[in-house]
């Protein structure tokens, strides 16, 4: 049966690319009735860091592939008497040999720098040693097929492979047998991951069959690009899955992007669970040219996926991002009723959960915060105090019920009496009572914050 392992680095932040690859092969596992297991790439010592383990099990778990998803976690520097081992044996059978030459030398020997090692060392016959490092020999013949399942056949001639380097002087493995080895150990049938990988697969398909074994199936899934068509990266890009997070991106609308990228279910259709989508996949299907990672697209399908919540749901959801020393307003003065009975209003209006914030804080601060713009705009004179005293002298009317509907009715009497129409001469009074020009339902939220409170702010806003 299927069995694919996700096997990410622990020298970073889980990021969109990782994500991606996990799912993939998540996909793939289960569709078969299969098996996903989960190795931690630990043997760049002074890169790993458990943190950044820690990381990729909550970004995982964040996306629903906890624990009970996957085989391990397993570490790969547990394994490390395997990998010698492996050397070992491959320099017994003749296939690696040590070599001493300095890159210098390598170099020095060769008039063009960009070719690889030269098998200056091959038939030299030297021992194990100090600074001597095993080299694998690329065999003779080739060249190498890659049948990758997303990019069909890759061809390597042996003329292009130098004879790689496979274990350290002091006897330790190098990734990319380290990787084999682990993958031949866990019985992986298909190695599923980024592209960026794809120039390691000829010599670790050289390698699997060097160790006596039949390659995995193989998909190297396109490289992802930002909107300047660039490869995403760390550094100029929004790509860690906890910024996301943060931002109050939900996992199902994530997962859901990310599949999509390279891939389409069919009919048109582009949102839709995971579940549905895992009897539809078909890694021959993966397009292999870059795949633009839109965060904008992105966005618009979080909104829809916020709208689709239960009202129940979504107050759930918004609970993290309505507490905690970022929000503006004192613990002590946030009302959840109030906010239950806002939030069917907000739903429709949030594409990220965070923006739960700025739409909502007017209920829970004493005075609102004023945006500078919206007050210089909905301020104008002969229109800003003047609409703001009439709003006072209407709202103060005790037999006014305090009710949506009729505190629109009642100001939109009072804007036409100054010969505004409603949308201009409630701008003064959503500024002056929520300290912006945009947001929530207004009447709505007046009703909501009271007669007094709503006074007190239209009376504040005109000193
Ligand atoms: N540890 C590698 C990475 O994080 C993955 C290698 C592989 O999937 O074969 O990029």
């Amino acid at each position: 049966s299927i069995r694919t392992r996700f096997a990410p680095s622990p020298t970073g932040m889980f990021h969109v690319g990782n994500a991606r690859s996990l799912l993939l092969n998540w996909v793939v596992a289960r569709q078969s009735g299969g098996a996903m297991v989960l190795r931690i790439e630990d043997t760049d010592a002074a890169r790993s860091r458990p943190e950044w383990t820690e990381g990729i099990l909550a970004a995982m778990a964040w996306l629903g592939v906890d624990a009970t998803q996957y085989e391990g976690p397993y570490s790969q520097t547990d394994y490390a008497d395997k990998h010698t081992e492996a050397a070992q044996r491959l320099r017994k059978e003749g296939l690696a040999y040590y070599c001493d030459c300095k890159r210098e030398q390598v170099q020095a020997r060769r008039d063009n720098p960009n070719l690889g090692y030269d098998g200056f060392c091959r038939d030299r016959g030297l021992e194990a040693g100090p600074g001597r490092a095993l080299r694998f020999r690329i065999p003779e013949g080739g060249p190498t097929l890659v049948e990758d399942q997303i990019r069909g056949r890759v061809e390597f001639p042996h003329e292009a492979l130098e004879d790689f380097v496979i274990a350290r002087g002091d006897g330790t493995a190098l990734f990319v047998l380290a990787n084999v080895v682990d993958d031949v150990e866990m019985g992986i049938t298909h190695v599923i991951r980024g592209e960026e990988h794809l120039s390691n697969a000829p010599k670790q398909q050289l390698l699997w069959e060097a160790l006596g074994h039949t390659p995995p199936v193989w998909a190297h899934a396109p490289v992802l690009v930002n909107e300047k068509r660039q490869k995403l990266s760390k550094r100029r890009d929004k790509v860690a899955m906890e910024s996301y997070q943060a931002e109050g991106f939900l996992p199902e609308a994530m997962v859901n992007y990310l599949m999509l990228l390279g891939w389409a279910p069919g009919e048109d259709r582009e949102i839709m669970p995971i579940e549905e989508m895992i009897p539809l996949f078909d890694l021959a299907d993966v397009n292999s040219s870059p795949a633009f990672f839109d965060e904008k697209k992105l966005r618009a399908f979080n909104g829809d996926y916020i709208r689709a919540l239960d009202v129940d749901e979504f107050v759930k959801r918004c609970a993290p991002y309505l507490e905690g020393d970022e929000v503006p307003w004192r613990p002590e003065d946030f009302d959840a009723d109030v906010f239950a009975q806002i939030a069917p209003l907000a739903q429709s209006r949030v594409a990220v959960l965070s923006e739960i914030v700025p739409n909502v804080d007017f209920l829970f601060l004493d005075l609102p915060i004023f945006d500078e713009k919206s007050w210089a705009k909905a301020m104008k004179p002969g229109i800003g105090a003047e609409m703001l005293t009439a709003a006072i002298a209407t709202y103060s009317d005790e037999s006014l019920d305090w009710e949506a509907e009729a505190l629109k009715g009642a100001l939109e009497q009072a804007g036409a009496a100054q010969g505004l129409k409603l949308g201009k001469a409630q701008a003064p009074v959503r500024v002056a009572v929520t300290g912006r020009t945009v947001g929530l339902p207004l009447f709505e939220s007046l009703e909501l914050l009271g007669r007094e409170r709503t006074l007190e702010r239209l009376h504040a806003a005109l000193e």
